[in-house]
């Protein structure tokens, strides 16, 4: 391969395509996340063949069940290979960091591990089949608003725990074969730029060794791009990035190995997708029955007041209003739009399945009549959501339009058995009408099966499981990211720090509409007391969930992890473990839910790496972050995290450390008596003294006693006690 072609290779030749070279043919590369979206033969840029819409991570992520992210991921492969398509651009894991967030449909929490665990198994079920994942977007890419500048100005404890936790998680256990770049800057830098980002901790510290792809249109600068570890820039052709990676190696400014470097990615991943291409098919009714089960389970009951729901079959006359009914929004917009194989509604689904009338009016523009029929039925079940959610774009508000609070208040008034179904990829404020009704459904965006899916839960043919997985605030001006989202000339401030969504509500003690991890059931379920054991490997906990009522129905225990007196600052409580359990009425099973080891530290900034703090830490299990129904404490012993003293470590910060104090203490008494120096002295011995002087800095005494903590004396005492 001439230097020409190996600048080629590492750039798209089409939209969609990899370039051939000699010995390297070229693949597809296409959308993602939650169905394929494959260009149609002459198309415009969202015109795509058919394909599966399975629902949006918003939907997918609510289920809180990583065995259905991976049969998700399977079936998707399964399409990406009928269609041949040898990297699907997913999952997106990003972070919802605010409920304004444009994509927040296209990911999954708010919490990174609920994100990591859920997003592994996805990648896992995908690349079982052969078909790659691009895990995206590498990173701190959670918002739109000015998305291909800005930059996103987080501290690396944040940027370690929060941000970038997924990702590793991800990247280490299921081993994506692409890592897609972001669009935004890190803390000023380029992410398709940032050496730190994609080669020191995704290669360097995460042992990443698959390919490092571009988002599309993320690369400003193709010399610098491959410098930091990026591998391949889509889309393409880019002859003129292509001649300037030449002209960088001929004169020398970019070595050719680094070159060669993302060429051989790029080949290793080409041989290893056309090594697993085979001719499949695949079943669309099944992979649409799929897309319906992932959907039920992904519905939220968020309020039930005096059992409203489910409907009975024979309840009289139901009044289905809203247009959303009949024209569904079933996904976001921007590049996931997929062109779905079938498209169900929830008006068609709820008829099929009534004994009784159903009748329907579209509702938002025309709402007397809706009052009208809500008046004559037994129920009314009123559809409003957000009108448009998509790529490119934050939201401005989390208010429900006017138009259908304004529906929802006058059918409850008309209709006490009212129930609100809502349709929305980021989470949208319950008032002012919550009180007014006495059921609300969760329904996100739902893929092409939603409508089916909609009618088993409000039937009660699928028991409601699924959870939020992004808190409900009373209030926009609530949320911990509300000051600084989403940041003004070029810059987002992450100035909530560690305490992104539920944690920052905790921290402050306040109140929500709806907690993270909150969800309702048609059944009830009963904790048992909970164990916590300290192992090598973590914590183990194990508890009895009993369903009570008499349905089965499934429950998710949530494990939530604090660490009182902790020396960082930490949430006050954070998801460690989880798990989807289903249980048959009046069964008890025993869960076991195993918190990694891993998953207990901190980034420590002064050492610049993962500590497990020792100390007894309490793991609270509940049925969301605010119901919390047991509890139990296990003492872990924590890592050698001693931080070498200096001439820069305090006086207090020499003293509170054993050896620190008996070797300061030596110094301060040889200079007892000698004028200032010995006024020092004392200061070990007198907690007032101590208060006062103690956050010197030890090099800074040498103004007072010269020599005795001169640069010679500091480097000596230091090196006697590190
Ligand atoms: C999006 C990516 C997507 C790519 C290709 C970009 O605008 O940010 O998520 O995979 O386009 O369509």
């Amino acid at each position: 391969m001439d230097l020409e072609e190996k600048a080629a290779v590492t750039s798209g030749s089409s939209f969609w395509r990899s370039t051939a070279v000699t010995g390297v043919p070229d693949i597809m590369l296409t959308d993602g996340p939650h169905g394929v979206r494959k260009a149609a033969p002459g198309g415009g840029i969202l015109d795509s063949e058919p394909a599966t819409c399975f629902p949006p991570a918003v939907a997918l992520g609510s289920t809180w069940d990583p065995q259905l992210a991976r049969r998700v991921g399977e079936a998707l492969g399964d399409e990406a290979r009928a269609m041949d398509v040898q990297v699907l651009l997913g999952p997106g894991i990003n972070l919802k960091r605010s409920p304004l967030g444009g994509r927040n449909f296209e990911y999954f929490a708010e919490d990174p591990l609920l994100t990591g665990i859920l997003a592994t198994e996805w990648v896992k079920g995908l690349q079982s089949r052969g078909v790659g994942a691009s895990l995206k977007h590498f990173a701190v890419n959670s918002q739109e608003t000015d998305r291909m500048r800005v930059s996103a100005d987080v501290d690396e404890r944040t940027l370690r725990e929060i941000y970038l936790r997924a990702f590793q998680r991800v990247v280490t256990q299921a081993k994506p074969w692409t890592v897609m770049c972001a669009y935004n800057r890190i803390n000023g830098v380029l992410a398709s730029q940032h050496r730190w980002l994609l080669t020191e901790v995704l290669r360097g510290e995460w042992g990443y060794e698959g390919l490092v792809v571009s988002d599309w249109g993320a690369v400003a600068d193709r010399v610098e791009a491959v410098r930091a570890g990026l591998d391949l820039t889509m889309p393409g052709p880019d002859p003129d990035g292509d001649r300037r990676l030449v002209e960088a190696v001929r004169s020398g400014h970019l070595p050719e190995s680094t070159l060669d470097t993302a060429v051989s990615r790029v080949s290793s991943l080409v041989q290893a997708a056309l090594a697993s291409r085979t001719d499949a098919t695949y079943d669309k009714d099944e992979h649409h029955a799929l897309a319906r089960e992932v959907a039920g389970r992904g519905i939220v009951l968020l309020k039930n007041d005096g059992g409203v729901l489910p409907l009975g079959r024979h309840d009289g006359t139901i009044a289905v209003l809203g247009e959303f009914a009949r024209t569904p929004r079933f996904q976001g917009g921007g590049s996931s739009q997929i062109n779905p194989t079938r498209l169900d509604n929830a008006l068609d689904e709820i008829t099929a399945l009534a004994e009784g009338p159903v009748t329907f009016a579209s509702g938002y523009d025309d709402v007397d009549a809706a009052v009208a029929l809500a008046r004559d039925a037994a129920v009314a079940v009123v559809f409003a959501g957000t009108d448009r959610e998509t790529e490119g774009a934050d939201r401005e508000s989390i208010d429900l339009p006017a138009a259908h609070v304004e529906l929802i208040e006058r059918v409850a008034a008309a209709n006490p058995r009212t129930v609100v179904v809502l349709s929305n990829g980021a989470v949208l404020r319950t008032g002012p009408w919550d009180a007014a009704v006495p059921a609300i459904v969760e329904g996100w965006l739902l893929g092409q099966a939603g409508g089916g899916a909609i009618a088993d839960v409000l039937f009660g043919r699928v028991n409601p499981s699924g959870r939020l997985t992004e808190t409900i605030p009373l209030h926009l001006a609530d949320h911990p990211s509300y000051l600084d989202f989403p940041g003004e000339a070029g810059h987002v401030r992450y100035g909530e720090g560690v305490h992104i969504g539920y944690r920052g509500f905790d921290a402050r003690g306040q109140q929500v509409a709806y907690p993270f991890g909150h969800g309702l059931s048609y059944t009830t379920f009963e904790y048992g007391p909970a164990t916590v054991t300290a192992t090598d490997g973590g914590l183990s906990v194990r508890l009895s969930v009993t369903n009570t009522g008499d349905r089965d129905g499934r429950e998710v225990v949530q494990a939530y992890v604090s660490l009182a007196g902790s020396r960082v600052r930490r949430a006050p409580r954070e998801l460690k473990a989880f798990a989807s359990v289903a249980i048959a009425a009046g069964e008890t099973v025993e869960v076991e839910l195993p918190i990694a080891r891993d998953d207990l530290a901190y980034w420590d900034t002064r050492l610049s790496r993962w500590v497990v703090e020792g100390g007894t830490y309490q793991v609270e299990i509940g049925a969301s972050s605010r119901d919390l129904r047991v509890s139990a404490t296990a003492t872990v012993t924590g890592d050698d995290a001693r931080v070498p003293l200096t001439g820069e470590s305090t006086i207090a910060e020499w003293l509170s450390d054993p050896r620190g104090a008996q070797a300061l203490g030596e110094v301060f008494a040889a200079l007892a008596g000698s004028g200032e120096a010995g006024v020092m002295a004392h200061t070990a011995a007198d907690p007032e003294m101590l208060t006062l002087m103690g956050s010197l800095p030890l090099a800074r005494l040498s103004v007072f006693a010269g020599e005795a903590f001169g640069p010679a004396a500091i480097e000596k005492l230091s090196a006697s006690v590190n």
